[in-house]
């Protein structure tokens, strides 16, 4: 008999259908002879309709009170789900966060998970109970209840599963797995069958939406190997783990990031400690920069600068800068909201040469102008303007994947 935990997102779970649907999910891998611990997130768009009603009520609302609020969707959810269950003749039980023994650190909308006290789950497990388990919350020192960021049940499901040493964690969403492109836009994105934790990290990061990237951290830093499945189509999702079979893929797959804005500095003083005092501000103001581009000096003692900040970030870079420009000596300071990053990964890339050159070989035939660019060991992303980023993606796609 294996352990399964199974994960269920938002839109899995958002009405009636849905609910019993993944009841009879959950009770044909019981019938199989199998223990489950399910994990679920709150319906549909639950989350947000929570957040925009304490939108309605104050514009700063209260960290500890807004985890308050938002792990009710959970609930909703574990009890409903529940009720499928035991409607379809499944004995099962609903735990909270906490009631599954998830401790965390104070960080309101935001926490870790410090320890995960799996004898709760356990005892239900021996007395042949499924045990539906609200993702997404827990509990700090204090007993006050917190949550793990958006996106957080696919951590609390990878939690349970290492905790649990559980046999297989299946992540169920509302697409089939994860795909070389954005299906939706790339109409030619193939299904990978599998992708290594590390790729994976920088997807997610690249806005591929599948798992929440904490979620995959957990997963690599256990080895929790995680299957990425549809609930609505029962064919084979992607397998996420430490070692992928590349199937010949040097790239497994193209994203596109719109939430980049690129600020610059012109004409800064070319001294020593110019770029510490210019992000340690920024670190400061806990904003995150991504890719940096430094010109080399010129005749008149000056260079130029330039990085990305999230788009939210980048007026209070810009205000921040333009307050304390005379403490890194000044320059001209601008922001450019309409750029976009388009990215490639894939852990063939580190063996294989030539692959930045295919890249930038598909955006010139589409004469499309690179702003900046960046790699890594398993990914190359550029920084072009925005509105040519669809354009850019489905060439550079073309050229690896078809
Ligand atoms: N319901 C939470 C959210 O929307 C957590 C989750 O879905 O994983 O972010
Ligand atoms: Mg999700």
């Amino acid at each position: 008999m294996a352990l399964i935990v199974q994960k269920f997102g938002g839109t899995s779970v958002k009405d009636r259908g849905r609910i019993f649907n993944v009841a009879r999910i959950v009770m044909n891998t019981r019938n199989a002879g199998n223990d489950v611990v399910v994990v679920v997130s709150a319906q549909g768009d639950t989350t947000d309709d929570l957040i925009a009603k304490a939108a309605e009520i104050t514009s700063d609302p209260s960290h500890r009170e807004m985890d308050m609020l938002l792990a009710t969707g959970e609930q909703i959810s574990i009890a409903l789900l529940t009720m499928a269950l035991q409607e379809l003749g499944v004995s099962a039980i609903s735990l909270t966060g906490w009631q599954a023994g998830f401790s965390t650190d104070r960080s309101y909308s935001k926490a870790r998970i410090k320890r995960l006290d799996t004898e709760r789950v356990e005892s239900e497990l021996a007395r042949n109970r499924v045990v539906v388990v609200a993702g997404f919350q827990g509990l700090n020192r204090s007993d006050d209840i917190t949550t793990l960021g958006r996106g957080g049940s696919d951590t609390s499901a990878v939690a349970l599963a290492a905790a649990l040493h559980a046999d297989r964690c299946q992540i169920y969403t509302d697409v089939e797995g994860v795909y070389t492109a954005d299906p939706r836009k790339i109409p030619k994105a193939t299904k990978l069958k599998e992708i290594t934790f590390d790729e994976m990290l920088e997807l997610a990061s690249l806005g591929a939406q599948v798992l929440n990237n904490r979620s995959v951290e957990l997963a690599k830093k256990y080895n929790v190997e995680l299957e990425v499945i549809s609930s609505i189509n029962p064919v084979p999702g992607t397998i996420v783990k430490e070692e992928a079979n590349v199937e010949g893929m040097l790239i497994k797959g193209v994203a596109k990031d719109n939430d980049v804005a690129v600020i610059s500095i012109k004409n800064v003083p070319d001294v020593p400690g110019m770029s510490f005092k210019v992000f340690s501000l920024l670190a400061q103001k806990n904003i995150n920069v991504d890719i940096i581009l430094q010109s080399s000096g010129n005749e008149a003692g000056t260079k130029d600068l330039s990085f990305t900040v999230p788009l939210g970030d980048a007026e209070g870079a810009a205000s921040a800068l333009k307050a304390a420009a005379s403490r890194f000596g000044g320059g001209e300071i601008s922001v450019d909201k309409h750029s976009a990053k388009v990215s490639i990964v894939g852990a063939g890339m580190q063996s294989h040469s030539g692959v930045a050159s295919t890249m930038f070989e598909a955006l010139f035939n589409q004469n499309i102008n690179i702003k900046m660019i960046s790699t890594s060991e398993i990914k190359i992303s550029v920084i072009i303007d925005e509105q040519e980023a669809d354009k850019a993606v489905a060439a550079i796609h073309d050229a690896f994947i078809n």
